[in-house]
């Protein structure tokens, strides 16, 4: 029977999350509906519904809105060509994408204008990675597995660098970088790790969970590729782990035989749906089974909303 249900910390909202939801909040209030969004402003349904309710429009091209609209991009970043588009039609902008994301951005362009042809580790279709590649007009190849390294031929390998999306595996991330230093032995690693404090400091929180858990669940929508990775974390050090997007999803089999239970969650998953996952497990299997947050990581990590969303400022043309 379940005894005790382990919180992991830290679990939930980082700071690019926390700052993409805040702008869109403050560009709602200052403009009114309707608002566009340049793809899911987070990936977690809850708060991309609760926005939906309110008047804003979730689109993939900014195409899709009307001339001058007002247009939020999202926290993954966007490719050069987006904002080619938005520019031209005039589309008042602001600007969510995570600064550690324009990290990376940063990087690829200042390692292209040198020179490098850069290589990104990364999950094809995953906006971040499309909002990256899209930062050069060529040059910069994305690479998701050994195979698709093999298959990489730059033009010189001696000018070759690679950068990471911030939301993978740092054990799958570790092993292919190290795999590209083997096949490219001058390749240049970014001058610091490209995956996120927060990508870390969840994953470092589940692998402690394990230790001590008999399975875990992760709370994050499907398209969440920093909660699909915390699953994985979990199952490869041997536990089972459910991805889930609120407590309806949970099934009592999985409960079976479960003495400890570990909760965690992705980064764009609120805290409300953490709550509802514990009440829900106290309900099916014992309502006076024990709750604790493990020992963790403390996060600090505040990042603001741009100056254009001070009192006064429009919008900006970016
Ligand atoms: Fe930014 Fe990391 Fe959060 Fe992604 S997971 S939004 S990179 S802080």
């Amino acid at each position: 029977m379940l005894r005790l249900i382990l919180l992991a910390k830290p679990r939930g909202f980082c700071a690019g999350v926390v700052r993409a939801v805040d702008i869109v909040e403050k560009v709602l209030q200052k403009h009114g509906a309707p608002i566009f969004v340049k793809h899911e402003i987070v990936h977690n349904r809850r708060v991309v519904d609760g926005f939906r309710r309110r008047g804003v429009q979730f689109i993939e091209d900014p195409d899709e809105a009307p001339e001058g609209a007002v247009l939020v991009y999202s926290a993954h970043g966007v490719s050069k060509e987006v904002r080619r588009k938005a520019n031209k039609r005039r589309q008042q902008i602001y600007d969510a994408t995570c600064p550690l994301v324009t990290k990376v951005h940063s990087e690829i362009v200042r390692r292209r204008a040198a020179g490098d042809e850069v290589v990104m580790i990364g999950h094809r279709g995953h906006p971040e990675v499309e909002g990256a590649l899209g930062q050069c007009e060529d040059g910069v190849y994305l690479v998701e597995n050994e195979a698709d390294a093999d298959a990489l031929s730059p033009r010189d390998s001696r000018r070759l660098s690679f950068v990471t999306q911030t939301t993978l595996s740092v054990d799958d991330t570790a092993s292919l970088a190290a795999y590209l230093l083997r096949r490219f032995p001058h390749i240049r690693a970014p001058r610091r790790d490209d995956i996120c404090y927060a990508t870390q400091n969840r994953q470092d929180a589940v692998k402690k969970m394990a230790a001590v858990c008999d399975a875990i669940l992760v709370v994050g929508s499907p398209a969440s590729s920093n909660s699909n990775r915390l699953c994985e974390v979990a199952a490869r050090a041997g536990v089972s782990a459910y991805r889930i997007d609120g407590a309806a999803e949970i099934r009592s089999e999985w409960l079976q035989n479960v003495a400890v239970a570990g909760v965690t969650a992705g980064a764009s998953a609120p805290e409300p749906l953490v709550q509802e996952v514990v009440a829900r497990l106290r309900e099916l299997c014992n309502p006076n089974c024990e709750i604790k947050e493990m020992d963790g990581e403390e996060e600090r990590v505040v990042f603001v909303a741009p100056k254009s969303l001070s009192r006064g400022n429009a919008g900006a043309h970016l």
